[in-house]
């Protein structure tokens, strides 16, 4: 067989590379065992979120302080898996170091800042032009609530380092909070809106539905793993992957948390680890109590999202190896929270999930050339990956095609862990 491109990677990411190729008169092959969008991939079960204020690392500084609590509390928003310890000691090490600063989170949030700058825009933009445009809410703002301003308080640095990005949030308390989401528990009283963010409203089938457009235009779906690249006098020649090689000019990793061995392959050494997140899903109209604007609960750190198909909650960071079976009991902690923060919402009948978010150790995704010519490397977005996927695909077809990528991509090279 033989493409233009091969994208190993049918989530959100190789979605919108693909999308943005074709639009670019470039066809190519996505290779990816499972259904463009389907349950394997992160892309199907996020949050929905699309926060371009997502700025800030997930590690803080002084956070290891709170480590300990977390990992005790049987309903705590973190677990490691003993026996995978050994394997993730390096990369929690740099996890904890790289936002140890001020100075280290204002540099990671000015990075990912140029990535998600207008996300809600160009990925409304995006699904108008695919024929999707009731899959995103470009305006919806999200909210953020706590029990009262002390919660907010105790996040003051990241909003501070957001205000200074220019991303606007206002408050909301007591009686505005109620009106605005009238079904949440009245032991929330404050609140935080950010106008500037939009959501997703069916991620699974916002990537599938990219993916079929792209398909109608020209790409093929191959069902295989991509198992390696050749080459010749150090440039790509050809995926080698479970169904035989595809010759090609260029390829593109997107395969989410499973995107190391492939990048090392390519001659770049990244740390990259799952960190497992689980959701539970009620199912039904727009009728359902719930959040009105999709909301992180500040306390509980899940987020509550209204899809076009039920209500979502979506959460929890479990260090595992990406094969390890699933800890049901992590959906069963989401499912407590979601009854307790929307009383009225009757979450018996529930749907859960497991995916795993590809996360490297400083917040930044790794995407631009690898070290083996014709070899891209788009993967690592760990929380971000929705929301960045669209800049990003637009990147990877820049790279691909010879274009100025709009952004500097220094701060997102693999060599940066070199
Ligand atoms: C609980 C949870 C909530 C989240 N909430 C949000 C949110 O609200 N907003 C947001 O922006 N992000 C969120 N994220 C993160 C986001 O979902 C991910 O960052 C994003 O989906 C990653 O997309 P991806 O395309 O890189 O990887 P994936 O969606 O995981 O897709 C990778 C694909 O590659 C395939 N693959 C793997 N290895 C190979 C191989 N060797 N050959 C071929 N194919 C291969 C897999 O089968 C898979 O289909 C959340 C994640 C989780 C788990």
């Amino acid at each position: 067989m033989k493409a233009e491109v091969v994208i190993i990677g049918a989530g959100v990411v190789g979605a919108h590379a693909a999308f943005q190729l074709a639009e670019r008169g470039v066809t190519g092959v996505l290779v990816d065992p499972g259904p463009p969008g389907g349950e394997q991939a992160a892309s199907y079960g996020n949050a929905a979120w699309l926060s371009s204020h997502s700025v800030l690392p997930p590690a803080s500084p002084g956070v290891w302080r709170q480590v300990p609590g977390w990992l005790a509390d049987p309903m705590g928003p973190l677990r490691i898996r003993p026996g995978h310890l050994p394997r993730a000691a390096g990369w929690l090490w740099r996890y904890l170091a790289s936002a140890s600063t001020e100075e280290k989170l204002r540099k990671t949030a000015a990075a990912l800042r140029t990535l998600l700058a207008a996300a809600p825009q160009r990925h409304a933009e995006v699904a108008g032009r695919a024929g999707l445009p009731d899959l995103i809410d470009a305006n919806s703002g999200l909210m953020h609530v706590y029990p009262d301003r002390s919660g907010f308080e105790a996040e003051a640095l990241a909003w501070r380092i957001r205000s200074e990005l220019g991303i606007v949030h206002e408050e909301i308390e007591g009686a505005e909070l109620a009106q605005r989401q009238p079904d949440l528990a009245p032991g929330y009283r404050f609140g935080i809106f950010v106008p500037e963010a939009g959501q997703c409203l069916n991620p699974g089938a916002y990537c599938a539905g990219l993916i079929a457009h792209s398909i109608a235009r020209g790409w093929r779906h191959v069902a295989a793993r991509a198992t390696g690249f050749h080459e010749k006098a150090g440039r790509l020649v050809a995926v080698r992957t479970t169904q035989g090689d595809i010759a090609c000019d260029a390829a593109v990793i997107a395969s989410g948390a499973r995107s190391a061995a492939l990048a090392r392959q390519s001659g770049d050494r990244v740390p990259l680890e799952a960190e497992r997140g689980y959701h539970v899903m009620v199912e039904g109209g727009g009728n359902l109590p719930g959040p009105r604007s999709s909301i992180m609960v500040g306390d509980r750190k899940v987020v509550i999202s209204r899809l076009e198909n039920g209500i979502r909650v979506a959460g929890q960071v479990e260090i595992a190896d990406v094969d390890a079976a699933p800890d049901w009991r992590r959906a069963e902690i989401l499912r407590k929270h979601l009854a307790e923060v929307f009383p009225g919402l009757d979450v018996g009948e529930a749907r859960v999930w497991l995916g795993s978010r590809p996360s490297t150790p400083d917040g930044l995704p790794v995407i631009g050339q690898a070290r083996l010519g014709g070899v891209i490397h788009a993967f690592g977005h760990g929380h971000v990956g929705l929301v960045g996927s669209a800049r990003t695909g637009e990147l990877v077809a820049q790279l691909v095609t010879g274009e100025a990528p709009g952004i500097d991509l220094a701060p997102f090279a693999a060599a940066r862990f070199a």
